[in-house]
Formats: structure tokens, sequence, C-alpha cells
């Protein structure tokens, strides 16, 4: 079966619209701040594709877009600005930054409470530490646990691999899961037996970057295969880490690119910034109604 990510994307950003008009009769609108450094096409597609969404939803979204030159005191001046302003529930910085920046301080410059991309070290933090409350998680782990969730992947005990383990999507990943009860192996670049591991898999969580990384003989049968890759090949056509056509027959249940995990991560974008929004005034206490 193939994991259709547009339709419950689709139900997530419906039920955001409603909380969105939940809290704007009680007089307040959520909003989100992005910050965009320079002029890669990639990045200024998926900012356009975030404002356009949290307009759909009724979101204020706000884009702070910045020369590819701008020093660090400048974008940093403005992130602390956001922090400030009561307008702002959530703050996202664009990632890749260029080279002159400093990443880490930007993101640690945040203030926890309005890091809806999770990726501050304080949250990142208390999800592996598994505490109790609300904190933000990464967007793209976030929107992964959704689909196994409303697919019913069984979680406790399940062998789960993870190919790739970055901050951004990784690592965050491993601690959803483990916090599930779900036995998580890491596969990276220096891992010898990849593939003995792979075939081994329940659910193979597959984020590298690489077109084709997995091939049938990678996967068992019968497994849920997840392939959060972006690619885009020279002809122009997008293809994620999973060699589709093959492994299709194979899985039990596997994410298409695009349409698997792609539009899962903006929704759990969106409805974490109205996450962010609620905690904030329930935790100060100040809102209206
Ligand atoms: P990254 O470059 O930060 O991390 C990639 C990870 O994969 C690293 O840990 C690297 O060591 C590992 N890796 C690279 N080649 C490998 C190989 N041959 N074998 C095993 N491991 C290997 O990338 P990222 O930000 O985690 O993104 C990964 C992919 O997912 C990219 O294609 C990106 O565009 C995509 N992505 C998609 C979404 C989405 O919403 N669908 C969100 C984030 C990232």
């Amino acid at each position: 079966m193939i994991i259709d990510g547009r339709k419950i994307a689709r139900e997530i950003n419906a039920k955001s619209k409603q909380r969105v008009a939940t809290l704007k009769a009680r007089q307040v609108t959520p909003g989100i701040a992005v910050i965009l450094v320079g002029n890669d096409p990639a990045s200024r597609i998926y900012t356009r594709t975030k404002h356009r969404l949290a307009q759909k939803l009724g979101i204020a979204s706000t884009l702070y877009h910045f020369p590819a030159d701008v020093d660090q005191a400048t974008v940093l001046r403005q992130v602390r600005r956001l922090n400030q302003d009561d307008q702002v529930d959530a703050i996202l910085v664009q990632e890749p930054l260029p080279g002159q920046l400093n990443n880490e301080e930007i993101v640690n410059a945040i203030d926890p409470a309005k890091d809806v991309d999770g990726l501050h070290p304080l949250n990142l933090g208390r999800l592996f530490a598994k505490q109790g409350g609300h904190y933000p998680v990464a967007c793209t782990p976030r929107g992964i646990m959704d689909l196994l969730d409303r697919y019913q992947v069984p979680l406790e005990g399940a062998n789960v691999v993870i190919v790739g383990r970055s901050l951004l999507v990784g690592k965050p990943m491993l601690a959803l899961l483990n916090n599930r009860n779900a036995t998580v192996t890491f596969v990276g670049r220096h891992t010898k037996n990849r593939s003995e591991l792979t075939r081994q898999a329940d659910i193979l969580i597959v984020a590298a970057g690489v077109p084709s990384l997995i091939k049938a003989s990678d996967i068992k049968v019968g497994s849920t295969v997840i392939d959060v890759g972006i690619n885009r090949l020279s002809s122009g056509k997008l293809v994620g880490d999973v060699d589709y056509i093959s492994v299709l027959p194979k899985a039990r249940l596997i994410t298409p690119v695009p349409g698997g995990v792609g539009p899962m991560t903006v929704a759990a974008l969106m409805s974490q910034a109205i996450d962010l929004a609620e905690w904030r005034r329930a935790a100060g206490q100040y809102l209206v109604g």
C-alpha cells in the first residue's frame, strides 16, 4: 500500500484551520516569522510553500529576507527582536545558511518557547530525556510519527533502522521512536554491514539525500519504508533515496516522493506553530475569553 502523505496532511491542515479559528475567536492570531538568508532556489520554494499554507490556515506569517552577505549580528538582532515580539509565536530560520553565519549561535538565540523547528538544544535535550510537558520537536520526524500512527504501524518492539543521522531528521527520529519502545539502529556512511541491517528492519526510514541508495535487495518483505530524501535529478525529476519502483512490490507500506513525507513536514510545522501559540498563552495566562 502506498502511504498518502498528501491526504493525511490535508486532514491535519483542516484541523489546524479549525484550531486557528478557535484561537481567533479568543482574540489570538498565531504568528510565525521566517528568516531567509540569500537566494537559494530550494529555500525560496520551501519558504513560499510555508508562507502560503500559513495564510490559508489563518496564521499570520512574516518573512524576513536578508541578502546572502548579511552579517551575524544583524541576524541575531532580528532573532532577539522576534523573541520579544508578542505577536510572534513561532520562529523559523530556513537552512542552509551561508558560510559566514554561525548556524549554531543563531539557533541557540531563539527563545525555546518559540522554536517551531524543535532544533534548540534545550528542546532536543527534553526530547532525548523524554521529559513530560510541552516542547516542540523537529517537524519532519513529527510528521513521520503522524504517518506511522495513522497507518497503525506497530512501534513497540519494532525493529527500526534509520539511514542518515542528521540533527534535523535522523537524531530526533531516533528519540521519538525510542520513546515509543521501538528498537532503533542508525546506519551511517561508515556502517559496514548496511544492507544486512536494513534487511532486518520492520520499519526503514531513509534520510541520506542519495538517490536510489536503497534497493529492493536492501529491504525485508512486508516492511514499512519511509523515504525522506528529496533529490532533483539532472532531468529535473524529483526522487527520494529509495529506488521506489523496485521496492514497491516488496514493501507493505511505502511513502512516495513527492507526496509522502514532504507535505507532512509542512503540516506538522503549522500545527506545531499553533501548539506554541496555545502553550505560550496558557503558560502566561493571557488567553482572552
Ligand atoms: P544531511 O545531509 O544533514 O544528513 C544526511 C545524513 O545521511 C548524514 O548523517 C550522512 O552521514 C548520511 N549519509 C549520507 N550518505 C550516506 C550513505 N551513502 N549511507 C548512509 N548514510 C549516508 O541531510 P538531511 O537534512 O537529514 O536531509 C536528508 C535528505 O532528506 C535530503 O535529501 C533532504 O532534502 C531530505 N529532507 C526532506 C524533508 C522532507 O520534508 N521530505 C525534510 C528534511 C530533509
